[in-house]
């Protein structure tokens, strides 16, 4: 009885670490194993900064539900997404005023679909191929922080 029980218990951990292991970046983010600069949350969706930001501000919005290409997504759901994005991205403006904030979808690297939102002054601020900021964890804390209280109002 004793060794079905060890058993048992070994399969549902191989289970729960094969879970984990199989989990995203982002979604580990989202469950808060992974820490992250918060900017926004809702029940269904999540955005947070971006660690290597083209522009202070570049913020990422994801799904909570785990899906990698962003046209995989229902039209719901991709919907829903577009529309929390806008109101992210009206967050971003009012936190770091702007000419207008860029829209971008690549997800080569991480795939778990999502949003890049980006303060704009000029189009070379939606180059994703010009050296990153190298921002202080203290600046991308009141980064994000700004943009919550914004989001939140
Ligand atoms: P993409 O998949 O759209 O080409 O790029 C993924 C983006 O996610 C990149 O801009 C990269 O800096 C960002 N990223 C990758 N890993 C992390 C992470 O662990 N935390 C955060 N905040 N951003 C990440």
């Amino acid at each position: 009885m004793r060794q079905l029980y060890n058993l048992i218990t070994l399969k549902l951990k191989t289970q729960s670490y094969k879970h984990i292991a199989a989990m995203t970046i982002f979604s580990k983010i989202i469950a808060g194993e992974i820490p992250s600069y918060k900017c926004a949350e809702n029940d269904k969706f999540y955005a947070f900064l971006d660690i290597n930001p083209v522009a202070q501000g570049h913020t990422l919005v994801v799904p909570k539900h785990e899906v990698d290409y962003i046209f995989d997504l229902s039209d719901e759901e991709l919907a829903e997404m577009t529309v929390f994005a806008k109101h992210v991205a009206l967050a971003i403006q009012r936190a770091f005023p702007c000419r207008k904030v860029g829209m971008a979808v690549l997800g080569l690297d991480v795939n778990h679909a999502h949003i890049h939102l980006i303060p704009l002054q000029s189009e070379g601020d939606m180059d994703f191929r010009k050296p990153k900021l190298q921002l202080s964890a203290e600046v991308m804390q009141q980064t994000a922080d700004k943009i919550l209280k914004e989001f939140s109002k």
